[in-house]
Parts: C-alpha cells; sequence; structure tokens
C-alpha cells in the first residue's frame, strides 16, 4: 500500500473523510468520516478487508484506531460496519458501536435473512435455481467482507448525537435498509446521509424479507420516497454520503431519482401488459444491459430486488394484481387503462 492509495481529506473542521476501497465498480469506495475532537467518533467503518488502509489513515492524522470512542453506523451493511470490531478489540473493548435498532440484527449476526428465507422468496420471483445457487455462495464470499460485532447502544429519531466539537440529530430514514439513518448537523447545514444519498447512481430501496410470511410486508420504495422528502424538507447545503463525492444540489439529486423511479415503474407496468408474468421476467427487462460477468449474481439480486418494490407500489395503487400460488407469485395487469 502506498501513500498515493490513502485518500483522507478535510470536509469541515476537525471532520476528515478517510475513502477506503470496496471490490467492484458500483457503488465505489466508502466514505467514512472522522471527527477527530472529543469525542473522536467514526461514522461508518468500510470492510474488515479495508481495515489496514483505515489503520494507516488514521495514523496519517496522528491518530490510532484504539483513539475511537465511539463508531456511529449509518446502516447495517458490511461496507458500513465491517471493521468496528477491529476498532474494538483495538482500544480493549472501550470503543461504543452505535446503530439503529432495526438494523442491529444484521450487525450482530451478519445477515438481516437466513438463506432460507431468501430462497423461498426467490423462488416465489420465479428466479432459476442455478443464479439462486450462485447468490447464495455470493452471500458466503459476502460474510468475508465483515466482522459481526456487538452493538453498544442504539438511537432513534430525534436522537442528539455528540460526533467531535459537532452535535448531530439522528433522521431515520428507512428504505435502503430499515434502520437507515442520517446525521444532520443542524447548525451548519451539513447532512452525513450513508447510502440514502448517493450522486453518482440511484440508491436501492432493497426489497425486505419476511422471516414469517411468504411475501414482503415492508413498503421500501414508499418507506424510501418518504424518507427522501423529510430529508430534503432538512434543506442542507452540504450532503456528505457514504460512496461518492458530496452533494450541494439536493433538489436536483431527490427529483432525478424521482424520475428515474417513475420511469422504471412505467415500465414495469408496461412489461406486466405486454406478459411479463414474474418479477424475474419484470427485472430482467427493467435491467436489460446486466453483464454476464462475475457482477451477474449481484446485479440480478439487486435487480429482483427493485423491481418487487416498483411492483409493490403499482399493486397499492392498484395498477397490477399480485397472486401468490404455493411456488410462484404471478403479476398480472388490471384491465382499467
Ligand atoms: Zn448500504
Ligand atoms: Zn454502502
Amino acid at each position: 500500500m502506498t501513500r498515493k492509495d490513502i485518500k483522507s481529506e478535510l470536509v469541515l473542521p476537525g471532520v476528515y473523510r478517510i475513502v477506503l476501497p470496496l471490490p467492484g465498480k458500483r457503488p465505489g469506495p466508502v466514505n467514512t468520516y472522522l471527527f477527530t475532537d472529543d469525542p473522536i467518533t467514526l461514522v461508518d467503518t468500510g470492510t474488515a478487508r479495508a481495515y489496514p488502509v483505515l489503520e494507516k489513515a488514521l495514523a496519517g492524522l496522528g491518530l490510532a484506531p484504539g483513539d475511537i470512542a465511539q463508531v456511529v453506523l449509518t446502516h447495517g451493511h458490511i461496507d458500513h460496519y465491517g471493521s468496528a470490531r477491529f476498532i474494538k478489540a483495538a482500544s480493549g473493548g472501550l470503543t461504543k458501536v452505535l446503530a439503529h435498532p432495526l438494523d442491529q440484527q444484521s450487525i450482530e449476526k451478519g445477515r438481516e435473512y437466513t438463506l432460507k428465507s431468501t430462497s423461498r422468496f426467490m423462488t416465489l420471483m420465479g428466479v432459476p435455481f442455478g443464479i439462486q445457487a450462485a447468490m447464495a455462495g455470493l452471500f458466503l464470499v459476502f460474510d468475508k467482507l465483515a466482522r459481526t460485532v456487538n452493538v453498544d447502544a442504539t438511537f432513534v429519531e430525534r436522537d442528539e448525537l455528540h460526533l467531535g466539537r459537532y452535535n448531530a440529530r439522528v433522521i431515520h430514514t428507512p428504505g435502503h435498509t430499515r434502520g437507515s439513518v442520517c446525521l444532520h448537523l443542524a447548525d451548519q447545514g451539513v447532512l452525513l446521509a450513508g447510502d440514502t444519498i448517493l450522486a453518482h447512481i440511484t440508491p436501492n430501496a432493497l426489497v425486505v424479507i419476511d422471516e414469517n410470511s411468504s411475501l414482503p410486508v415492508a413498503k421500501s420504495q414508499e418507506d424510501f420516497y418518504q424518507s427522501l422528502k423529510k430529508v430534503e424538507a432538512l434543506c442542507p447545503k452540504l450532503v456528505l454520503p457514504a460512496h461518492g463525492r458530496s452533494i450541494s444540489n439536493l433538489g436536483e439529486v431527490a427529483n432525478l431519482y424521482r424520475t428515474t423511479f417513475e420511469a422504471r415503474q412505467l415500465l414495469t407496468e408496461k412489461v406486466i401488459r405486454q406478459g411479463a408474468r414474474t418479477v424475474y421476467q419484470v427485472a430482467g427487462a427493467l435491467f436489460p444491459d446486466i453483464p454476464k460477468n462475475l457482477r451477474f449474481v449481484l446485479e440480478m439480486y439487486l435487480a429482483v430486488s427493485e423491481a418487487f418494490t416498483h411492483i409493490q407500489v403499482l399493486e397499492a395503487k392498484g395498477r397490477v394484481i399480485v397472486k401468490v400460488g404455493r411456488r410462484t407469485m404471478t403479476i398480472s395487469a388490471c384491465n382499467r387503462p
């Protein structure tokens, strides 16, 4: 690792963005944010594999992982909590890990759903077994990118946190995950957005698979729209996302999301009218450019997840009818135009 590989830059007085590598092109490297004043705080950690890079970046700022008093997690994905356990170990267990209770299980157990319920869901979506097996293999690879860690304290909507010299308000923004949060530094007009707002790609409102019911109950896409409105109402001057560049034009970015999602919903309804019957078929039509390479399995998982959340919205609007059979869920268009 050369000095060039370590990227940290000052984004606010006493706050550094440390960029950590993440395999694959999208969503790209992880931005973690280090608040250097008391209590020294790291917002998100990168993966377990990126820990040596984090250590070097901290050393460049005159700090060691054991100096971090608290790790605040924007949500329970591996690229965000992956090395929290190492940081805690470096401090002899003194570092506190904080997260929203709805993502606590992912962070402590490493996975939100069992392979069994994921496979039941994917079967209902019409995903062929070969692809399902590859998805299960992918999850095992993902497991290696993170270490699970116990959450020491949870926070909820409107809680106030001290991050270095700043006060931040917790804004619960479900959609990407159930327990996603943004952190609002109201006095500075700054929002740390996790994966809820990204400039270079539309964030994923990921499906929330239920252990106890055959179809997901949570309405991720609808939740995401509500979260987007909530964040826009804060009118932040600067959004610091967990991947990609900083955002100073939130209104434009939010409008782009809405336009993109509306277009995908229209297309979803169109392909259903043209005869697509399973979510897998809809996903293929929505995302025809999924590469037939190593990324195929992950991209297909995300495509099925997103297609399902659009169908949930269309069903709520009375545009499509969903029928759950014993093995497959079928979709048809409503007759009225
Ligand atoms: Zn994420
Ligand atoms: Zn992420």
